[in-house]
């Protein structure tokens, strides 16, 4: 992938305690009930849009604009409470100055900007895009579409990261891959697999140098990527084959071995694969078939360098 987006209430910096008081400090008094079921399945959702939406269902009647700039006035009352998402940020401060990267929020750009300040990650973006920016909120995609617009990367080259359904609507409906964080926080930074295919003829096995602003760049790698929701190895092999190099995967499989990146929350699956056609580099600036001496000769990346001592030391 080459592009990164950040949702950030909830996803880089931990304001829901802060939002869920200020609700309640200014829905009780006009009478609106906003139970917890509901602020967790109404996150991404501007102020106003929830507001609206909760005065229709219990009847009430009111000025959605003026109530949001109530709630807005209680908030930033509660922001000195707002701390950010380690697992998040360390995604962040791993791709930043390699990837390009942006914030996608359904907040405003004053609350957006001054939480980035608060949390430390100020200046870390290429570019904000907040409700304001956009005429729909999530779960409509524009504010992601707009954010990679703004960002110069093709929708289908960015993922997501979100703590709402909302918000990960929006990224599917953009086109784009997503992480829902809130998989990464509750399993202690739950490892993301990744496939990385062992392709091997005449002796000599495929790698591919990493594109020099990328996560480890310049280094090399078995070709491969992340698996997506809901798709299975073979699935992701062939996927990510077709798009980086034109293969077209046949047999994926058995697991050769495992190794996780340190530093990041991958674990990446080597698995065995025989594949038709010759390497094309679509995303990798180089390709080579090395032997075996030639692989342990390489500036490798380190799972990819773990996988390549196991190797020679099984021979
Ligand atoms: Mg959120």
């Amino acid at each position: 992938m080459d592009a990164l987006i950040f949702d950030c209430d909830g996803t880089l910096a931990d304001t829901m305690p802060a939002h869920y008081l200020s609700w309640q400090e200014t829905l009780a008094p006009i009478g609106l009930v906003f139970p917890e079921d509901r602020f967790w399945a109404l996150g991404g959702w501007s102020a106003e849009a929830i507001i609206r939406q909760l005065a229709v269902e219990q009847g009430v009647t009111l000025d959605p604009a003026r109530v949001a700039r109530e709630k807005d006035r209680t908030y930033a009352r509660h922001l000195s409470s707002v701390r950010p998402i380690p697992e998040v940020v360390a995604v962040a401060a791993a791709a930043r100055g390699r990837t390009p990267m942006a914030v996608g929020t359904g907040s405003t750009r004053r609350f957006c900007e001054e939480i980035l300040r608060r949390i430390g990650v100020a200046g870390w973006f290429d570019a904000v895009v907040t409700a304001e920016d956009v005429p729909a909120g999530k779960p409509d995609p524009a504010i992601f579409l707009e954010a990679a617009r703004r960002l110069g990367i093709p929708p289908s080259r960015c993922t997501v990261y979100e703590d709402s359904d909302p918000g990960l609507e929006a990224a599917r409906r953009a086109g784009m891959a997503r992480v829902d964080v809130r998989t990464l926080r509750s399993a202690g930074a739950a490892p993301i697999p990744v496939v990385a295919a062992v392709l091997e003829r005449d002796g000599r096995t495929l790698v591919c140098r990493r594109p020099a602003r990328k996560r480890h760049g310049g280094l090399w790698e078995f070709p491969g990527g992340k698996v997506e929701d809901g798709e299975s190895r073979l699935d992701a092999l062939r996927r990510e084959l077709a798009e980086e190099l034109g293969l077209e995967v046949q047999v994926a499989g058995p697991l050769l071995f495992t190794a996780t990146d340190p530093g990041a929350s991958f674990i990446v699956e080597f698995h065995r694969v025989e594949a038709a056609g010759d390497p094309v580099p679509a995303e990798h600036p180089m390709v080579a078939w090395c032997t075996r001496e030639e692989l342990a000769a390489l500036e490798l990346a380190p799972a990819d360098t773990r996988f390549v001592q196991h190797l020679l030391r099984a021979r």
